[in-house]
């Protein structure tokens, strides 16, 4: 290790791993380790190590729940950073909605905001991811996404400066938006208040729906492509005959055939092998190039 790089985490007050296996902090469980895994203190705390990779020029990248990522084998340099420490998991109430730091997983953002008697997030149900990367990634099921509750986000750039964007400065698309260039810190969502019996359904219907057609019964990343314009990636898939194909434990769903599922000790190389697979098959005979939805980390 070189001396400059061996000096950027002795300000730092949070936790610093070395060669940390990404398999343990992804929900497909497949990846090699990361060079650094820190899991900063506070807001100062992440500045400071931003600043540090910055000047350095160590790359640094942020890791939520790891549950839209996959890893590959030999891992990756650089330092990854958790936000999974108390600050990063902090929660409060406004009359208009909820505030959420990046590290809150959604499940208990919906639990938070069902307890206080708000409502108009329930479509999030099931998704096992943070706020950080739920925003970033413009998560969202149902034809409704996680964008159209958003009212501010505050963020932090790759410099280390704060700001706070407001919902007319962000731009979220499908699956993505430009938040992509910031580490998210907190979002503000415009929630209803005055839950009632009908939003309780919807909640149980968003997870009944889910367990009949998702499959969670492996370690995966959820669905591996995006939808081509007006197309479901998942019915292409199916159609090739891809359900229940194997390359060495990398399965693709019997259930829903956009997810790939870690059936066996399979490898980022298998999982890989699938996808291109499965992207070759659907391109020659739709002529659909499908892209991927996961991010992979090479
Ligand atoms: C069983 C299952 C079901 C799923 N169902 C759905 C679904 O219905 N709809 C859906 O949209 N997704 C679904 N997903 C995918 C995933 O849960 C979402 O994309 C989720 O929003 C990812 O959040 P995360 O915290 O796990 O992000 P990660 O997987 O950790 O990271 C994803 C990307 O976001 C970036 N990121 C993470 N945190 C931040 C931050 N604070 N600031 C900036 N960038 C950040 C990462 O660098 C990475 O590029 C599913 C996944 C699984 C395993």
């Amino acid at each position: 290790m070189s001396k400059s790089v061996k000096n950027w985490w002795r300000s730092l007050r949070g936790k610093v791993n070395c060669q940390e296996p990404l398999a343990l902090h992804t929900t497909f469980k497949i990846g090699g380790p990361a060079q650094f895994f820190v899991v900063p203190d506070d807001i100062k705390d992440l500045r400071s190590l931003v600043i540090a990779a910055h000047t350095q020029k160590i790359p640094l990248r942020i890791l939520g729940a790891g549950s839209n990522i996959l890893v590959c084998d030999k891992g990756v340099k650089g330092i990854i950073v958790h936000l999974a420490g108390r600050y990063f998991k902090k929660i409060s109430y406004r009359s208009c909605g909820i505030e959420a730091y990046a590290g809150v997983v959604l499940p208990l953002f919906l639990q938070r905001s069902r307890q206080r008697g708000f409502y108009g997030a329930e479509f999030l149900a099931g998704i096992p991811g943070t706020v950080g990367g739920a925003v970033m990634m413009n998560a969202g099921a149902w034809g409704r996404n996680i964008g159209d509750l958003v009212e501010k986000v505050t963020v932090m750039d790759y410099n280390g400066e704060i700001r706070t964007l407001s919902r007319s400065k962000i731009r979220f698309r499908y699956r993505g938006s430009d938040l992509s260039k910031y580490i998210v810190l907190s979002a503000l969502f415009a929630l209803k208040k005055g839950k009632s019996s009908q939003e309780e359904v919807a909640l149980e219907e968003y997870f009944a729906r889910r367990q009949a057609t998702q499959d969670t019964s492996f370690p995966s990343a959820g669905c591996i492509f995006k939808n081509p314009q007006g197309q479901s990636a998942g019915r292409l898939i199916e159609l090739c005959g891809f359900k229940g194909k194997n390359i060495h434990g990398a399965m693709v769903s019997r259930r829903h055939a956009n997810f790939i599922v870690n059936q066996r000790n399979a490898t980022a190389h298998d999982v890989m092998s699938l996808m291109r697979l499965i992207q070759a098959r659907v391109k020659k005979r739709y002529g659909t190039a499908l892209r991927p939805e996961i991010k992979i980390w090479r």
